[in-house]
């Protein structure tokens, strides 16, 4: 057990001013599929989401409801906390930035950085944008107003604590560059890259605008802005710099922090150079993940376009809400959402092909030969090419998820459901139950069908986890380890005489209003 090879996972931590959409839901279901694989594939792991829960915007927000900071985001995180739940998130730990555990160690971060010179305070004068709580050099305004939301801006005059980020850029210019995998995809290694070498500005890492954040522990008029705050939650929750830093000795540093594309910056600049200049090793990797995007664009509370997880799994159920996204957002690229596109999907992918595969393999057998599946005769025709992609796809797959692409990982999969399908049609076993003679072929037959759901359902369990256990039954091997595990995945491993029967449809089929859908 303590020789297991560790992983350490993250999203990014949540802002809990509104509830979340399915936007958020893709970046969580993404991090549990990474860290579900890992753990089918003898990894120990950690995986950790949480909420962002200090700021302006949120102290406003609750003053509007005549509520605390703390209690209105406390309804809003048990929301979020349910819909991990509904999604089969498989978190160890869900860090919360009001919790003391983790004002600690950004109070111990900020005296550390301040007291070795790389958080000074100086007075500043900027165009402030209060949405957006971020100031502006008068040459980054767009019309006059900000350029990320377009609102007016004010001036202000403050004085501000500064973290001297320009002194590491080239450490970290260096760091990106000895270590190709840290930024992925390429494409936003290169925008990394042409930033920095654009030149930094120190950053401004506190505000004295509002007051719901940490304190700076020194000069409790400031708090400690966002950078971080926020951040520093991937080593507090792992108990980094307390007495039990057990979690931090073992996980720490990540594996991987999976974010959406438009935080990249702040996890491959402003995190590693916190953490170089606090002498603390930086994560393996980060990965920034597309958008799922809208005909209107992209999805925002503002726009008034969101889509609501709890909607889509209410109609569709979780196993295939996972699917079509983890399907649709290809590595680096975005996805596009409509409902339509979904109902193809679990119509096509799940119900025809997968479903279907599995309904008519257990019929099949419990037809012809009352469920009992005896050990296979020697192959014939199309045996071996089944045999030999079924053998082939772990690795497929797990080449795949190294390369943190979830979409081809689930196309490779699918090559094996259909390669089964196709199997069917090739050896039509409704043409041998007909001749006495084909008996034995048939057993042959319906034993490499078996075999190969077996196959497909231990590889698509860390995609749909919901699915395997309802399968494993079916397959009359409930509760064997010794069959449902990654090291399993070799051909011939069910036993003689495994009794399967047959059971309600896995993804039925959606109906639409358009009968041609
Ligand atoms: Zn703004």
């Amino acid at each position: 057990m303590e020789n297991k090879k560790t992983f350490y996972i993250t999203t990014p931590i949540y802002y809990p001013s509104d509830n979340l959409h399915i936007g958020h839901a893709y970046t969580t279901v993404a991090a549990d599929t990474f860290a579900r694989f890992k753990r089918l594939t003898g990894y120990d792991v950690w995986f950790l989401t949480g909420t962002d829960e200090h700021g302006q915007k949120i102290e406003r927000a609750a003053k509007a409801r005549s509520q605390t900071p703390l209690e209105f985001v406390s309804q809003i995180v048990e929301g979020i906390r349910h819909l991990w739940e509904r999604l089969a998130i498989s978190n160890d730990d869900f860090i919360r930035t009001t919790e003391e555990r983790h004002k600690r160690v950004v109070s111990d971060i900020f005296e550390r950085l301040h007291s070795q010179g790389d958080i000074y305070k100086a007075s500043y004068e900027g165009w402030y944008c209060t949405p957006c709580e971020t100031f502006w050099t008068e040459s980054r305004l767009e019309g006059g107003n900000c350029p990320d939301c377009g609102r007016s801006v004010e001036l202000l005059k403050e004085e501000s604590y500064f973290f001297k980020i320009s002194k590491y850029a080239d450490r970290l210019l260096k760091h990106i560059e000895e270590n190709p995998k840290f930024i992925q995809p390429v494409s936003r290694r290169n925008e990394m890259i042409s930033f920095i070498k654009s030149g930094m500005e120190d950053l401004c890492v506190s505000r004295t605008t509002f007051d719901w954040g940490i304190k700076v522990p020194f000069d409790s008029k400031h708090v400690v802005y966002v950078w971080v705050d926020a951040l520093t939650n991937y080593i507090s929750a792992l108990g980094y710099g307390s007495a039990d830093d057990k979690l931090y000795q073992k996980f720490w540093p990540a594996d991987i922090h999976l974010v959406g594309k438009d935080i990249v910056r702040f996890h491959t600049i402003i995190w590693p150079i916190i953490l170089m200049a606090a002498g603390i090793p930086l994560p393996r990797q980060v990965v920034g993940h597309g958008w799922l995007l809208l005909d209107s664009g992209k999805m925002s509370k503002s726009k008034g376009n969101v889509i609501d997880p709890h909607t889509l799994i209410d109609k569709y159920g979780v196993d295939a809400v996972r699917y079509y996204l983890l399907k649709e957002i290809g590595f680096g690229s975005d996805g596009l959402y409509s409902e339509d596109a979904l109902i193809n999907r679990i119509n096509k992918e799940l119900a025809n092909d997968l479903g279907n595969l599995v309904s008519r393999t257990l019929g099949m057998a419990d037809k012809y030969f009352k469920g009992e599946i005896s050990s296979p005769g020697p192959a014939e025709g199309p045996d071996d090419e089944l045999i030999s992609l079924a053998g082939d796809t772990p690795a497929a797959v797990e080449e795949m998820i190294e390369k943190r692409d979830l979409s081809s990982a689930l196309g490779a999969i699918w090559k094996l459901v259909s390669r089964a399908n196709k199997y069917v049609d090739e050896t039509s076993p409704w043409v041998l139950a007909k001749n006495p003679e084909s008996r034995e072929r048939l057993n042959t037959v319906m034993y490499n069908l078996t075999e190969a759901v077996r196959f497909i359902t231990i590889l698509t369990s860390p995609f749909m986890p919901n699915m395997a256990p309802r399968v494993w039954p079916l397959l009359g091997i409930e509760g064997r380890a010794d069959l449902q595990g990654w090291d399993t995945l070799t051909w011939g491993k069910l036993p003689s005489g495994t009794v399967v029967k047959r059971g309600e449809a896995l993804f039925p089929r959606i109906e639409t209003e358009d009968k041609k859908a």
